[in-house]
């Protein structure tokens, strides 16, 4: 990869200066690390209009479908091939550690594959019209210039699954990278020159939100918006959309339930509990952060889990031994310490964890941190922290382990720890989540669609179907018959 470190938007087939500059910080030292380029409102305008052109121009719009697919492959094998170079980016300025940097990016190869298949199976259909003189048939055309917004943690991951099926679909993309972390995406946008993409087919910014976000997602000539990151962000997109009334999808928070009954596996459980609750430091959308223990096993899980968190090992992001890395930004940080200090008001019991651990002062580090709790209404059990913070409530019962894992806003994913087949298939019907993992958490896959139920979004990304948010169908009509039409105006 060539010039990768040299962070520059990549705007028609270029890559150029932004109306500014602003510094990165690395979270394991708390320090600059590199400068970035922040698109300005007129850097955004430019984007948009390269990628409207693109969509009409032969060199992308005369593409068969099978030859974008082909294009789409090479880009995997770029990111196959660059995998490595690419998570040590993501680490060093998000301090996401390298073991998973590595294994996601290695996986994110494998999305751009599966849409490339996707491209050639895009199809339209002929309908059985009423009317015996008359065909009518939908072809389904790519939807047009795709704004497509991520949060700083995972980007290259999260925008694989909107470029992929971008496009697949025939569609041209401006990809705004988070104002956190942005370099993976910067880099990713030398991948994407190299892989023959014609100018303006796939633009990629950096920026702030009011600025760039939301001159992108206004932006009249964006005709669909792909958005991940927090509910409160995606208001204002909804907002903005009012103006392109852009077809939307969001992807946003959570505040996932797991719950474990007393007849599960408490060993294996308790790996997935630790897994899907502190890796990436709890920096993840479909984090389990509320924990449900039927109250017969509850202080032996409750155990279990405290042991496995004491030992995990905290430290540099980069070093493939640690287990633990620091938090993104040092906000994130404070608004965590702050929701546990209301929590511990509010009557949380705090059972491990808590606090910044010792020896790591230069980074944003924490501590994986277990609090026990009465119920859904202490902070820490309510809101997304977005940070190693479980909180651990006893239960009674399924009905009433069903009514704590519902009383959310929320609604992305859920876990359930039982060996018993039949309450397993009633829970599945009745938990209201986007993703229900049994026995198991965290698992992904580019054929399986994700996406959440009420507060944590709209539409689902990933599998076969989502490339179809990514296209609008027309309706043709063609009549069959010689016969001149008869003139409207004459009685007969
Ligand atoms: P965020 O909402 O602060 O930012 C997301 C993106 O929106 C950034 O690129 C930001 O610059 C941009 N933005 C900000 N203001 C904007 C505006 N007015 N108009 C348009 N764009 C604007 O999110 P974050 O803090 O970076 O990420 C964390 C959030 O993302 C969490 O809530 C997390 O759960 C969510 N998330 C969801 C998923 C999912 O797939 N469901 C995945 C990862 C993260």
């Amino acid at each position: 990869m060539s010039g990768a470190d040299d962070f520059r938007l990549y705007i028609d087939g270029a890559f150029v200066e932004g109306g500014s500059r602003f510094e990165s910080l690395d979270p394991s030292t708390g320090r600059p690390w590199a400068s970035m380029p922040a698109a300005t409102a007129a850097d955004v305008d430019r984007a948009v209009k390269a990628a409207h052109r693109a969509f009409g121009e032969p060199a992308w719009a005369g593409l068969t479908a099978s030859q974008r697919g082909r294009l789409l492959l090479r880009l995997a094998d770029l990111v196959a091939a660059n995998a490595a170079h690419l998570a040590e980016l993501e680490t060093r300025d998000t301090g996401k550690i390298i073991r998973e940097t590595r294994a996601q990016i290695g996986y994110v190869a494998e999305y751009y594959r599966y849409f490339a298949g996707l491209a050639d199976k895009v199809e339209g259909a002929h309908l059985p019209v009423d009317k015996p003189d008359m065909e009518a048939w939908l072809r389904r055309e790519p939807i047009g210039v795709v704004a497509a917004v991520v949060p700083w943690n995972s980007q290259l991951f999260l925008s694989a699954v909107k470029l992929g099926p971008a496009l697949a679909a025939g569609c041209t993309v401006v990809l705004k990278a988070s104002e956190e972390g942005p370099a993976p995406l910067l880099a990713f946008a030398r991948l994407v020159h190299e892989a023959g993409f014609p100018p303006g087919v796939v633009n990629i910014l950096t920026g702030f939100g009011e600025e760039c976000g939301r001159t992108l997602t206004a932006h009249p000539l964006v005709a669909r918006v792909a958005f991940t990151g927090g509910p409160a962000t995606a208001r204002h997109v909804v907002r903005n959309t009012a103006e392109n009334l852009a077809y939307t999808t969001l992807e946003l928070g959570g505040k996932s339930p797991v719950m474990v009954f007393a007849d599960a596996d408490l060993e294996s459980a308790a790996n997935a509990i630790v897994a899907g609750i502190f890796a990436a430091s709890g920096q993840s959308c479909v984090a389990g952060s509320r924990l449900f223990v039927e109250r017969a096993v509850h202080d032996r899980l409750l155990a279990l889990l405290v042991e496995k968190a004491r030992r995990i090992r905290i430290g540099d992001p980069q070093d493939p031994a640690t287990e633990m890395g620091p938090l993104a930004t040092a906000r994130q940080r404070s608004h965590i310490e702050a929701t546990i200090a209301a929590s511990l008001a509010a009557g949380a019991r705090l059972v491990t964890g808590g606090g910044r651990p010792e020896g790591l002062d230069e980074g944003i580090y924490f501590q994986p941190t277990i609090l026990s709790c009465a119920g859904n209404e202490v902070p820490c059990a309510a809101e997304e922290l977005f940070g190693p913070v479980l909180s651990v409530i006893a239960f009674d019962g399924e009905e009433e382990a069903v009514a704590l894992a519902n009383d959310s806003p929320f609604g992305l994913a859920s876990g359930i720890f039982t060996r018993d087949l039949t309450r397993t298939h009633r829970l599945i019907r009745r938990l209201r989540a986007g993703i229900v993992w049994v026995n198991t958490y965290r698992a992904v896959s580019p054929i399986v669609p994700f996406g959440g139920y009420g507060q944590s979004g709209l539409g689902r990304e990933g599998g076969a179907e989502s490339i179809r948010d990514y296209t609008r169908t027309k309706s043709v009509w063609i009549r069959t018959s010689d016969e001149p039409i008869a003139d409207p105006f004459v009685m007969r």
